[in-house]
């Protein structure tokens, strides 16, 4: 039995100013064929897992594609078209095969499909024709539509956020496969659409509502006659009629038992809804409580999420910081032209800068710094541990490491990269226990990175196309009501 593995990821945010096109995800992640391999092979990946899952079941592989891009602002039309159209070359040329195994996100927006994963399906299975089975894994901030259901055979989603499962649910889907082509398992998806957003902060499947949740879909996904269960939350930096949290059942052979699960499931989160929201402190209060708690404080910069597609340029919090005066301040600034004036002057060198504050409008303005450059890097650092995102060779292109005159560590890069991975401070010889406010340009992702350096962290409510609740947003697609934007009395699930 052959199975194609072959992926197209990006989470795009439709409130980003910066277009993602071809260059972005050639910043990122592009491999062919064979060149997958060794990529992604060890990465805590669903990618790794399905390589690693295919073994396990029995299945031969054949790797086709794998793109991804950096979060950012929605994707271009010539970048859609062309890796879609890259995608399904590559997928003929290397038929025959039995299954197709998809890594996609389910929040991407193209700027001529809304909903670009559910387009990215149609057409996949038009290529492939009604008998060849594709199971699609989708990131847990999927905005799951009717689509995306109708066209892929089964979906699994990932379970955890910071989402360290990846892998575990890339293998989820191979086994799934091996089922499906030996004869074993016929699945029958439920999906159900809830009028409900999940704050950021309450996705944490740690602790709190949300583990409650994942418990009862571990509980439902391994009940008799059940292959999977998923809770996506949804994205609400993409403004587009499928967002919002889905349900997803999935039923060996029984239709009637995946819709009744799925009601189960759907009536267990939205009855917690109630717990589902959060209030955070803003960028001056934030600092405040900064200021009153001793140790390492890293402040989870909410507006200027990378992770959620914010440009990793924001100066609000640095610039309060400062303003309060907080010693030892440390944070990473997207500002490549800072490198480049820094690997201009040379390590050792003063330099004068107004670093951030460059990408747009949104995300505050650039902050005057002067001091030494203590570090020039070329940016490539590897992770090795589980980490959301599942990345295991990270490039933040030419990097510098500026310490202030007054004992600020101010880092600036060239590429744009999620705070996942610890090693993005540490291969710059940056000992975090050694700095009292950590800026992290993330909320939840980074946790698993940062919880285990950090005495606290504050989740800030900074400004930006990433501001944690989606009251700072002004909406023209998504449906309505969604609690908590709108009070929901009487609501039952029913069929998408
Ligand atoms: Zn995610």
């Amino acid at each position: 039995m052959r199975v194609a593995i072959a992926a197209f990821m990006h989470e795009s945010n439709t409130f980003a100013t910066q277009k993602t096109g071809l260059q972005q995800f050639h910043d990122a992640q592009w491999d062919y064929a064979g060149d997958l391999i060794p990529t992604w092979k060890d990465a805590h990946h669903e990618i790794g897992g399905m390589l690693q899952g295919c073994g396990e079941a029995g299945l031969t592989l054949v790797p086709v594609m794998a793109a991804s891009a950096t979060p950012s602002g929605m994707v271009t039309a010539e970048a859609y078209e062309h890796i879609v159209q890259s995608l399904l070359k590559h997928l003929g040329q290397a038929r025959p095969f039995d299954g197709l195994l998809l890594a996609l996100h389910g929040s991407m927006v193209a700027e001529h499909y809304p909903n670009a994963d559910g387009e990215t399906l149609r057409r996949v299975r038009e290529h492939l024709g009604p008998d060849i089975p594709i199971v699609a894994t989708l990131d847990m901030h999927a905005n799951i539509s009717s689509a995306m259901v109708t066209h892929a055979t089964a979906l699994v989603v990932y379970r955890t956020y910071p989402h360290v499962d990846q892998r575990a649910r890339g293998i989820e889907g191979a086994m799934l496969m091996g089922r499906i082509l030996r004869g074993e398992a016929r699945p029958c998806m439920a999906h159900r659409k809830l009028p409900l957003l999940i704050h950021i902060v309450q996705q944490y499947t740690g602790s709190g509502p949300l583990a409650d949740v994942f418990r009862e879909v571990e509980r439902i996904a391994n009940s008799p006659g059940m292959l999977a269960a998923s809770v996506a939350p949804g994205y609400i930096y993409a403004d587009v009629a499928d967002m919002g949290v889905s349900v997803l059942t999935v039923a060996n052979g029984n239709t009637a038992l995946a819709e009744s699960q799925a009601d189960v499931l759907a009536d267990f989160v939205f009855n917690m809804r109630g717990d589902l929201n959060a209030a955070l402190p803003d960028v001056a209060e934030a600092v405040r409580q900064t200021k009153a708690t001793t140790g390492t404080v890293c402040l989870m910069d909410s507006g200027d999420n990378i992770g959620a597609g914010s440009p990793g340029d924001a100066t609000f919090i640095l610039a309060e910081l400062l303003r309060q005066g907080v010693p030892q301040i440390c944070t990473v600034v997207y500002d490549p032209e800072s490198a480049k004036t820094c690997f201009k002057a040379g390590e050792g060198s003063q330099v004068a800068l107004s670093v951030g504050g460059r990408t747009d409008r949104q995300h505050g303005d650039p902050v005057f710094i002067q001091g030494r450059v203590i570090r020039l890097h070329d940016g490539v650092f590897e992770e090795s541990e589980a980490r959301h995102g599942g990345t295991r060779r990270f490039d933040q292109g030419p990097t510098a490491v500026i310490g202030t005159d007054d004992r600020h560590t101010i880092i600036v890069n060239s590429l744009r990269v999620m705070p996942t991975s610890l090693q993005q401070i540490l291969s710059l010889g940056i000992d975090p226990k050694q700095q009292r406010a950590i800026i992290v340009k993330g909320v939840t992702a980074p946790r698993a990175a940062y919880d285990p350096i950090a005495d606290h962290v504050i989740a800030v409510d900074s400004p930006g196309v990433s501001q944690a609740g989606p009251e700072s947003f002004v909406y023209k697609n998504r449906p309505k009501p969604l609690f908590p934007l709108e009070e929901i009395r009487d609501w039952r699930p029913s069929a998408t």
